[in-house]
């Protein structure tokens, strides 16, 4: 049984980041579900006037008479909206946690979301667009060189020791095409492996003749499976088994997330032994840790249910 007393400070920050629509959603059957209203708010099924709202028309079907929609506000840490850069969103979220790794706290940054929703384009990123991945270890090297007179660190990363950060990228492009990848009829591309990217960092100071304390640790960055149902993706046979435990270890991290949520100051008792994900997790989520959850969404009506899904399961993390 693990306990945990949750600090007061909120150690959670969660984030959406809506990705463009694709030319599938452009199309004239599909319309947009989601409007960013600001840097804080957006909505999801806004009610449209009659004619529709002049930013929420794509294709021509909009002219008819006004749309009921759920019209539900969401108010998050911060919301990037399709134009938002990969640099955009490093700067206000792992970046914001890079000082307090640096002071000895492990950190966590997870992409959660749909299959298709824009998880890996935000954690891994591709050739010439790299994402929080790569952006954060360049950053992380930027900042040990700088304090390299004081301290003496060690650096390693949970798949290889790093030669330097162009490696890297190229690495993480390697290890992204080996995932497990099989079409199914939701989305060609459905990634049914969590890819989990971890640094260690180990400092000490330079200081001759005094013993000297050895700090470490450690950031988990990782891009989750696809949140949606496997019966959603009429997937068969081993697929379903393989999203069936994906889901199971999803799960587990939503009912973590949940107890710490519950926890809020209390000790409280947290499931981490129910999964290999919530596991390795373990000394990464509540307590002293910093973590920060980028939900991904489309803005599509054609990713309704899954978006739905995801913000609401967004703005119940919120409570941690
Ligand atoms: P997921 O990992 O959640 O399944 P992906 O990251 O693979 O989704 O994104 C699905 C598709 O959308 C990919 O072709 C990706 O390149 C594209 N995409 C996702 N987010 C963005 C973005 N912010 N800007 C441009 N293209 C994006
Ligand atoms: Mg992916």
């Amino acid at each position: 049984v693990t306990t945990v007393m949750a600090v007061e400070d909120s150690t959670l920050q969660v984030v959406v980041r809506v990705r463009p629509p694709t030319p599938r959603e452009l199309d004239g059957q599909r319309r947009p579900v989601v409007q960013v209203v600001d840097e804080r708010v957006l909505v999801f099924n806004p009610e449209e006037p009659d004619g529709g709202l002049p930013s929420l028309k794509w294709g021509g079907t909009h002219d008819g008479p006004k749309k009921k929609g759920k019209d539900l506000t969401f108010v998050f840490d911060r919301i990037f909206g399709e134009a938002a850069t990969q640099q955009d969103v490093f700067q206000h979220t792992t970046h914001s946690i890079l000082d307090s790794f640096l002071q000895g706290y492990n950190c966590s940054v997870f992409a959660y979301g749909a299959t298709g929703a824009g998880k890996t384009h935000t954690m891994l990123g591709r050739e010439g667009d790299p994402g929080i991945m790569y952006l954060t270890t360049v950053e992380l090297y930027r900042r040990l060189e700088a304090r390299q007179q004081e301290k003496c660190f060690e650096v390693l990363i949970s798949y290889q020791e790093p030669a330097s950060a162009e490696q890297l990228l190229e690495m993480l492009t390697r290890g992204n095409r080996n995932r497990t990848q099989h079409p199914t009829d939701a989305n060609a591309t459905s990634s049914r492996s969590h890819a989990i990217f971890q640094i260690f960092v180990k400092q000490q100071d330079r200081v001759p003749g005094l013993t000297q304390a050895v700090q470490m640790a450690k950031m988990s960055l990782i891009d989750l499976a696809g949140s949606e149902r496997a019966s959603s993706t009429h997937a068969k046979g081993e697929r379903l088994r393989e999203g069936a435990n994906i889901n199971r270890s999803l799960l587990a991290l939503i009912n973590v997330l949940n107890a710490l949520a519950d926890a809020k100051g209390r000790k409280t008792h947290v499931p981490y032994r129910d999964s290999k994900l919530t596991r390795l997790l373990k000394d990464s989520l509540g307590g002293n840790c910093r973590t920060v959850m980028i939900a991904a969404i489309s803005p599509s009506s054609l990713a309704y249910e899954d978006t739905y899904n995801t913000l609401k399961y967004a703005d119940r993390a919120k409570e941690i």
